[in-house]
Order: structure tokens, then C-alpha cells, then sequence
């Protein structure tokens, strides 16, 4: 089969939707509803348009040392691109070539498999018990290449940093990637885990809790030689890693870290209340370490209350696909979004009856 035949069956990813109109409650694709810190809009105030002139800071080395810093690692440790997806794409080019299969969960992040078919990577995903629990033993496999979420998207079910030393250590030929968009959100971050595992690479997004999915900055850390690896493939499509003013405002974000971890408060409180909203309602709702919950009502049909949400100009995620069709994945919102959302699920709900 040639590559462009190859190229037609694979199926790209499919972004949760941006709306044109701006009235809409949109609590589907986990955006912090708080915004990014004033420290950040001071920096955007201030940017020297002369400095765009220029090419950027080819080494990222002042957002550089300023995430080093806040994990407790070396400069060289971490590794700078557009957003994670684009650090992901990287990772799996940069880890798993050779690796195969990739194991991932499934239900997991839809974008794994893009990137292996696109890579023509061969991958096996690894079924979740009922309860979205990961079994650690399908995860020891020598030689695989190994990516799970943590929480996981879109269960928002947490591992054990134990679960994550397991994997680690059964499988010491091979990189170990966690992907941790949502951590900041009440999980344990295995970043302490770096120095003592030359195996394990952890990626984080600006996007979620630090509120800037607009601007595209993701990070990896890892030991220096995989991180130099990353930067070696990164450099041979693009030697910059991020633009200028993505690097002026992930600096003041990262220097105002309490502001962010501020915010995932408020962020972990409305998940909480809205999980016993949703409980209250009749929803079954497993556990949340995200800024969303995966929810489903037993009487109600997954993509029609999907469709009715829309229609009331409320948007959630919900997929077409096995195992998960009956779910809605609702991003938490502010607590004025979240009383919209209960409002009208009461509503439907009582038409149900
Ligand atoms: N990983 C997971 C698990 C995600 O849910 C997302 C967001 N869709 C990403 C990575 C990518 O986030 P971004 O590219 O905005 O950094």
C-alpha cells in the first residue's frame, strides 16, 4: 500500500468544538474559566512589538530555569513545545519508535492513536475494569512503549505514584510517559520520581490549570539525556521552541504559580459540589481528580441530553464510541455556569419522568 493510501485511512483527531457565538456555556473542551494570571496580562501589557522583529530565544531559557525551579530539577531536565499535543506528537516520534506496541488505556486520550497511525506505530490498548480502574499488571510489558494520562482524560481517575514506580520498574528498557495535563487539579505529580527513574518522562499543559490554552505551551521533564533526545527531533522541524510572547507570559505564570494554584482551588470546590449535584440528580458519577467529571444518567440517553444541552446553548464532549456513548464529559465551569447546566438538567430530567 503506498503512504498516501496509508495517509487516507488515518483518521485525525477531532478537537471538541470552539462555537462562533460567545453566549454559549461552553464546558467541553477543560478550559480554566478563571483566566490566566494578572502577572500575565501585566507582561501582555507590556511586550516590545520591536522584539517580534527577531527570532525568539532559541533555548527558552529563562521559562526554562523558571520551571526548573518550581519542580526542584536542572534546566536541561526540561523540554518546551506548542501546546502538549505537540510535545506529545514528539514524545511518541522521539520514545516509541521501535517500541511497539504503545499501550495505552482505553478509554484514554483520543489523540494516542492518531499519533500511532500517523507514525505507523502498531498499539494495543489495555481495557479499564468497570470501575475506569487501570490494572498495573497489562502495563508490564518490557520493550512496549508506555503512555497513560494521570488522571486519566476523560475519566479523571487517578493512579498511585506505587502504580507508577511499578510500571517503571518493569519495564527499565523503555521510556514511560505520564501525561499529566490535569494534575494540578488534586493529584500527586510524579515529577519528584524523575531523579530516580532515567525512564520516566512527564508532560504538562499551560492550557488547563494555568489557564492558557490560547497561547499553546506544553512541557516535558525528564532526565537530561531524554530530554536532549526530544530537543534533537524538536530541533529538526523547528529549532525555536516556543514564540517570544508564549515565552514572556509562561514566565510570569510560572513566577505566579500561587495565583494558579489559587484558581484550581475555586476549580476543585465546584467539581466537588457539582459531583453531589450531579449525585443528587441521578447521575452516575465515578470519582474526579480533573476540572471535569464523566457522567451518565441511567434513564436518559447519552447523546440525546447532549443534543439537548446544545440546543439550550450549553456544550459538553460526548463520543460516539463504545464503551463510553452513554457518558458526557462536562467540564467544570464557574459556579453561575454549573447552576445553568443543574437547572436544565433538572428540567429534563422531570420531563423524563
Ligand atoms: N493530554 C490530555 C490528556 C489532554 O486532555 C489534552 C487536552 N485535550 C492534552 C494533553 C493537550 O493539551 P494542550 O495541547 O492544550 O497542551
Amino acid at each position: 500500500m503506498s503512504w498516501q493510501d496509508k495517509l487516507r485511512q488515518v483518521e485525525p483527531y477531532v478537537a471538541g468544538e470552539q462555537p462562533k457565538i460567545s453566549n454559549m456555556i461552553k464546558l467541553n473542551t477543560n478550559e480554566n474559566p478563571y483566566g490566566p494570571s494578572n502577572q500575565v496580562k501585566e507582561v501582555l501589557k507590556e511586550i516590545d512589538i520591536e522584539k517580534l522583529k527577531l527570532y525568539p530565544n532559541s533555548d527558552g531559557e529563562e521559562l526554562r530555569h523558571a520551571l526548573a525551579d518550581y519542580h526542584g530539577l536542572k534546566d536541561n531536565q526540561v523540554f518546551l513545545g506548542n501546546g502538549s499535543d505537540e510535545v506529545l506528537a514528539l514524545t511518541f516520534l522521539t520514545f516509541f519508535n521501535g517500541k511497539e506496541p504503545v499501550l495505552f488505556p482505553n478509554i484514554s486520550y483520543s489523540f494516542y492513536p492518531v499519533y500511532c497511525d500517523l507514525y505507523q506505530m502498531s498499539y494495543k490498548e489495555v481495557l479499564l475494569d468497570q470501575d475506569f480502574k487501570i490494572n498495573v499488571e497489562d502495563f508490564k510489558q518490557p520493550n512496549s512503549g508506555i503512555i497513560f494520562p494521570n488522571p486519566n482524560a476523560p475519566t479523571g481517575l487517578l493512579v498511585s505514584l506505587d502504580f507508577i514506580e511499578e510500571v517503571l520498574k518493569s519495564n527499565p528498557d523503555s521510556i514511560v510517559v505520564v501525561d499529566e495535563a490535569y494534575i494540578d487539579f488534586g493529584g500527586q505529580t510524579c515529577v519528584p520520581l524523575i531523579d530516580k527513574y532515567d525512564n520516566l518522562v512527564v508532560i504538562q499543559t499551560f492550557s488547563k490549570s494555568r489557564s492558557f490554552a490560547g497561547a499553546r505551551l506544553g512541557v516535558a521533564l525528564g532526565n537530561k539525556e531524554a530530554i536532549s533526545n526530544l530537543y534533537d527531533v524538536k530541533n529538526s522541524f523547528n529549532s525555536y521552541p516556543v514564540d517570544y510572547i508564549t515565552q514572556q507570559i509562561g514566565l510570569a505564570s510560572v513566577l505566579d504559580s500561587q495565583d494558579m494554584k489559587e484558581k484550581c482551588q475555586k476549580v476543585i470546590k465546584t467539581r466537588e459540589y457539582t459531583k453531589t449535584k450531579l449525585k443528587e440528580l441521578g447521575f452516575v458519577v465515578p470519582d474526579s481528580y480533573a476540572n471535569f467529571v464523566f457522567v451518565k444518567h441511567p434513564e436518559i440517553d447519552g447523546e440525546k441530553l447532549f443534543l439537548a444541552l446544545r440546543q439550550e446553548g450549553i456544550i459538553v464532549r460526548h463520543w460516539n464510541k463504545p464503551l463510553i456513548d452513554q457518558y458526557l464529559r462536562i467540564t467544570i465551569g464557574t459556579d453561575q455556569q454549573m447552576e445553568r447546566l443543574f437547572e436544565f438538567l433538572e428540567k429534563c430530567i422531570t420531563q423524563q419522568q
